[in-house]
């Protein structure tokens, strides 16, 4: 039994959902033929000076506020030194002494706990490059090089492997919600470094090992639970730790040192001298904080408290944004809120994977839902019927119609004429003898197939309550 204690901390590296470069009007498009997007300044010709582009400091500060950062009203940029083929000038502009942002924090919940994290600063940066290692050659694709990123500096706070997947997801929705970001985390647009030390309670930090670039949320779990194993092992063996950088091979579940650790006197920052000094005014925070959405953790407290849902139901709503955002149209006009959450949680969810669509392009919105919910909640059709509209929806020939039009055109309303639900009920329970007689002989729950009867008979329209209502009457006279 080991006593040593994880410290995590992580750096994640997001790209901005800016249109053009940090410094330069080419586009951030993923993909492309390999060098199309690149002129001389994001190439790093000589010559050529940085102009920043506004929409990435825009979008730092938001991140930031998201966050819960202070905003620095004067930040500044610093070269960053070292040599990679991915990175033509030999170096990076990076934020060292004063970032954008600082001193925030981001709540993460695990097992109905609630966590604090720390942020210790958000800071904008440019791109590197992308090698591409092809049989017998390695080629430099520099699409990404220039390309903004903001990076987000955890403190220590994270203390094992779940509080990373956790952190991640965490962040990776306030990022989503806030729009800085669109995390496709498999085109490497979200992904973190993973520091990690062991100590014993009480006692100093442990010497840190970090592992670079970690793109998917479960490899950043694997990658922290096999690291403080592999620390664990050595420290009980009596062996020493040395700060190293490592890589972790998804595919293999291990990692390997790729270099004993640099300082931060290595890279030789400084500041950089072609770009001006960033100045944010209050005014501008304001305007960017009063443009931030509601993010889901609030979202998830009002869900339980204005509409009673339960923690499940709230968690699911709000994975995304444009289904949570479904959800508020549909209940903000009075229609049932647990009836559209079970909707959305339901068919809705199942449709889109099914279609292959992404939330965002729901083919109606939620005045449908709040009228789906609503014909349900009053029994104008039955809640089969209802997964029947919404298929129906879901069909282009369907656009612009409303669950209301195309439950009449397909004869979906339900049946709650007790003549003719009884008229059904007896032509059933005559087609069914036997059941009939063990439902009477005390087997209570044969009503159930007599009940299934009817429905089919109705062709799922009758009213499923009145339906076993009058059978019972019928049956113990
Ligand atoms: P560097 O300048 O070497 O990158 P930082 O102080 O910026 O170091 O820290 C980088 C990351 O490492 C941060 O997320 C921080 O929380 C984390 N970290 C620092 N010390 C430790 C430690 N002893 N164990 C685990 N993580 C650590
Ligand atoms: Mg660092
Ligand atoms: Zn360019």
């Amino acid at each position: 039994m080991s006593t040593y204690q994880p410290v995590i901390g992580l750096e994640v590296h997001a790209e901005l959902a800016a249109e053009s470069k940090i410094y330069c009007g080419c586009s951030t498009a993923f993909g492309g033929e390999e060098n199309t997007h690149i002129c001389p300044g994001c190439l790093g010709m000589p010559g050529t000076l940085p102009l920043l582009n506004r929409k990435v400091v825009e979008l730092c500060v938001k991140a930031g506020l998201a966050l819960n950062c202070k905003i620095n009203p004067y930040s500044r940029q610093d070269r960053k030194h070292y040599f990679y083929p991915d990175l033509p000038k030999g170096f990076q502009i990076s934020q060292l002494e004063l970032p954008v942002c600082y001193d925030g924090y981001l709540d993460i919940e695990l097992a109905g706990q609630r966590k604090r994290i720390r942020i210790n600063r958000i800071h904008i940066e440019e791109d590197a490059g992308k090698l591409i290692h092809g049989a017998g050659e390695t080629r430099v694709d520099l699409n990404r090089g220039a390309a903004g990123l903001i990076e987000i500096v955890s403190e220590p706070d994270l203390s094992g492997p779940d509080e990373v997947y956790a952190y991640m997801e965490t962040l990776r929705q306030v990022l989503l919600y806030t729009g800085v970001s669109n995390c496709k985390m498999e085109e490497g647009a979200l992904r973190c470094d993973i520091n990690i030390s062991l100590h014993h309670e009480g006692e100093p930090f442990g010497v840190r090992t970090e592992m670079k670039n970690l793109n998917s949320l479960s490899a950043a779990r694997a990658a922290a639970a096999y690291e403080i194993k592999r620390q664990t092992r050595i420290l009980e063996e009596g062996g020493e730790l040395f700060q190293a950088t490592l890589r972790w091979d998804d595919d293999k579940g291990e990692n390997y040192v790729m270099r004993v650790k640099e300082h931060a006197e290595e890279y030789y920052y400084f500041p950089e001298p072609d770009v001006m000094p960033i100045v944010i005014s209050q005014e501008e925070v304001e305007t960017i904080r009063a443009s931030l959405p509601e993010m889901p953790e609030a979202r998830r407290r009002r869900y339980r408290e204005q509409y009673n849902l339960s923690d499940y139901d709230a968690g699911i709503l709000t994975v995304s944004k444009a289904l949570s955002d479904l959800f508020d149209r549909a209940a903000e006009t009075g229609a049932p809120p647990k009836i559209c959450a079970n909707f959305i949680m339901g068919d809705i969810i199942r449709l889109l994977n099914e279609k292959g669509l992404e939330a965002e392009q729901l083919p109606f919105g939620g005045a449908d839902l709040a009228e789906l919910a609503t014909l349900v909640s009053t029994g104008a059709i039955s809640s089969s019927a209802g997964s029947k509209v919404t298929e129906l929806l879901f069909q282009p020939v369907n656009a612009g119609k409303s669950p209301g039009e195309i439950v009449k055109e397909q004869n979906l309303e339900q049946v709650s004429d007790d003549t003719a639900i009884r008229d059904m009920c007896r032509d059933v329970i005559e087609q069914n003898p036997k059941i009939a007689a063990d439902y009477r002989g005390g087997k209570k729950q044969a009503i159930s197939a007599l009940v299934g009867q009817v429905m089919k008979a109705s062709q799922g329209k009758a009213n499923p309550g009145m339906v076993n209502q009058i059978l019972q009457e019928l049956l113990e006279v």
